[in-house]
Order: structure tokens, then sequence, then C-alpha cells
């Protein structure tokens, strides 16, 4: 039996309990594969009066997009920093991300602080971590507290990593463009995403199961959708100016649509990685194995519909709040304001199209699946206009 104490499920006694429903999970997971069973990603997340293919249907990538993959690439090579496997699957991601990103140097910009934080995820990140031995763990760990620093200080240490040689090119580049009030909080928040992030999130790591609320609350940190979102202020060149924002009785709405943003990049790709995460790298911290485990005697079947259902109601809480927001950013005298919010409106609004856009799109998450467009053979379907050029 679990023994629960204030929503906290006991550690110990609580594990093994956890590891049989994690096994089970594998179990039924290999009988959906086997039967052929599966959902369409596209009915999962689509609504009787908005089907998310038609919601993202006029997106299209950032037009600097091949162009600054290159050169990130080049940069990343120079610095050792360069994965090859899978570096040009998870390149691709910031012309998708950052549609509305002003010039091909600032896509660059931005491109070279995913790659630098792709790099760590794909090595010491969340999922990797359990893999890691004792003495790769504490070096891990380390080098997010070297990391934190440099962002902080904006100086390599005497005997940098390459990791670090680049962080620290990376905000010279971003000091010499950047508001320079935007760029502190923006190093404060990738400190905060690194730190949930370059560790075991595991249940068995943690000692205790986390609530479906408080997961989602943590995923979106973990993510770095927060600062990802920071980084369209830097793309389009227009920072938000808050305390006007506060004036004009926006900033409750806009707030909430960031975090909106944030959750759905988050929860969406929770779905799509599921069987990156969860099936090849035995990790559960993910909504589809969260939810199950906070659901005892549920199936895999109904933890995906589950999972996909609380995505589908953030969608719908996004366009209501992003339409409400459209019309009352119209109207606003102050012309400059105006004009910041609806760039951000619009930045936001890339950031949700993306979310489904460069994840039916790339071959990171494309494999043997039980979702229909994450099998290879059905890339094919994806529209042309989703290619970057
Ligand atoms: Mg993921």
């Amino acid at each position: 039996m679990l023994r629960i104490v204030e929503g906290v499920v006991v550690a110990g006694e609580y594990t093994s309990v956890l590891e049989q429903n994690v096994a089970a999970m594998h179990v039924q997971y290999e009988a959906l594969l086997g039967e052929g069973c599966g959902w369409s990603l596209r009915s999962l997340f689509s609504t009787p009066d908005c089907d998310i293919a038609d919601y993202c249907r006029d997106f299209a990538p950032n037009r600097f997009g091949l162009q600054a993959c290159e050169r990130v690439e080049q940069f990343c090579r120079v610095h050792g920093i360069w994965l090859e496997a899978g570096g040009a699957h998870y390149n691709s991601m910031t012309p998708y991300l950052h549609p509305g990103a002003v010039s091909a140097e600032r896509m660059l910009i931005i491109g070279v602080y995913n790659a630098i934080l792709f790099w760590l995820n794909d090595t010491v990140g969340r999922e990797k971590f359990a893999h890691l031995s004792a003495a790769e763990q504490q070096q891990a760990a380390d080098a997010v507290r070297r990391l934190s620093r440099v962002l902080e200080t904006r100086c390599a240490p005497a005997d940098p990593l390459p990791v670090e040689t680049a962080t620290v090119e990376l905000l010279s580049m971003l000091s010499q463009r950047a508001d320079p009030h935007w760029l502190a909080e923006f190093a404060a928040s990738t400190i905060e995403h690194l730190q949930p992030a370059i560790r075991d999130q595991n249940a068995r790591a943690r000692g205790h199961l986390l609530s479906v609320a408080d997961y989602i609350d943590l995923r979106a940190f973990v993510s770095g959708m927060y600062p990802a979102i920071a980084l369209c202020e830097f793309g389009s060149d227009t920072y938000l100016a808050w305390d006007r924002i506060t004036a004009a009785g926006l900033a409750g709405d806009l707030h909430t649509l960031r975090v909106l943003t944030a959750q759905i990049g988050a929860l969406m790709n929770d779905v799509f990685s599921f069987e990156k995460e969860c099936i090849v790298d035995r990790a559960d911290f993910n909504l589809i194995p969260v939810w199950l485990l906070n659901n005892p005697g549920s199936t895999l079947a109904e933890a995906v519909e589950a999972a996909a259902a609380i995505v589908r109601d953030r969608l719908t809480r996004f366009r209501r709040i992003h339409a409400r927001m459209t019309g009352r950013t119209a109207q606003l005298t102050d012309t400059d304001l105006a004009r910041a919010v609806a760039v951000h409106l619009e930045d936001l609004l890339g950031c949700v199209q993306a979310t489904w856009v460069w994840q039916i799109t790339t071959l990171r998450y494309k494999g043997v699946s039980i979702f229909v467009e994450s099998r290879l053979d059905e890339r094919a379907s994806v529209p042309e206009s989703y290619s970057m050029r």
C-alpha cells in the first residue's frame, strides 16, 4: 500500500510500488505497439472548434533559419560542443521557436544559446543523469554550478570548460546588443532553468512523487521555455516595459499568456518525447507517467489521453486570452506600448505554433511509435511550407 502524508508518497515504501507501476506501463506500451494501436497527435491536441493543424497552417520558420543553423553548427564545432548524434535535429528548433527574429545575427545568437542548452540536455540532462556514474553526476553538478557563475559574472574561470568558453562568448554577443536590464533577468532565468534541468528528476531520485500540478509548475522551469520566451524580446529587439503594461491593466493577462506558452511548450513536448524519454531512457519525469502514477489503477492509454487533455485545455485558454489581449492592445492610446505588446503577442503565438510544427517536422522524435505523426514514414505528410529555407 502507498502511504501518503500531505500529498507526498513516502519514499522506500513507495519505491517498489512505483517500480511495479512503471514496469506495468512498459508492458502496456509494448502491447499497444504490438497490436498496432495508437493515437493521432493531431486528434489528441484538437478541440471541436480548433484543429491544431489548421491553427498552425500559416506558420513558417524564420527566414534566416538555414543560414543561422549553419553558423550555429560552425560555432559549436569551434568550441567542441557539437553533438554528431542529434545536433542537426535539435539545432533546427531555433528558427521554429523564433520565427519573428529580425536579423540573421540575432537568429545566430539565439541558436548558439539553444545549442548550449541542448548540448547540456543531451549529455547530462535529466533523462541522461540517472545513467551517469557517481563521478560523472558530480561533474555534471559542478558544471551547472560553474556555468551559473559564468552567467552571473559573465567571465570565464581560469580553467574554462569548452561550454564555459562558448557561454562567455554568447554573453559578450548578447551584451553588445541587448537591453541591459533584460539581459540581467535573462541570465537569472537561465540559472533558474539549469538548476532543476541538470539533475535526476525521476521519482526514485527525488524520493517522492510530484502531484500533477506541482509537476506542471516544475516542468515549465525545466523545459527552458521561460528563457526562450524572453529571447523573443531579444529576437524582435522590442523589450516589454512591465510598469507601463501594468498601468495599462494588461500585466495579469500577459503574464498568464507567457505561463501558458511555457506550459504548452513543455507539456506538448512531453507527449512527443514520451517514447524517447520514458521508454528508451526509462525516465518518469514526464506528464504521462506522472499522471499515471498519480492515478493508481489507471492504464497507459488513459494516461496518454489525460495528458493530451491537459495540453488541449491550455491551448484553449491560450487562444481565448490571446484574442482578448489582441483586442485590448489595439485600443491602447500609447502607440509605442501597443506596438511592443502586439509584437510580443505575435511572438507568443509563434512559440505555440512552433511547438506543434517543429515537433512534427524534426527527426528528433521519429521512430517506432504509438503516435501516428511520430512514425518515420509520416514525414511525407508535413506541409512543404514548414521546411526551413
Ligand atoms: Mg522532452
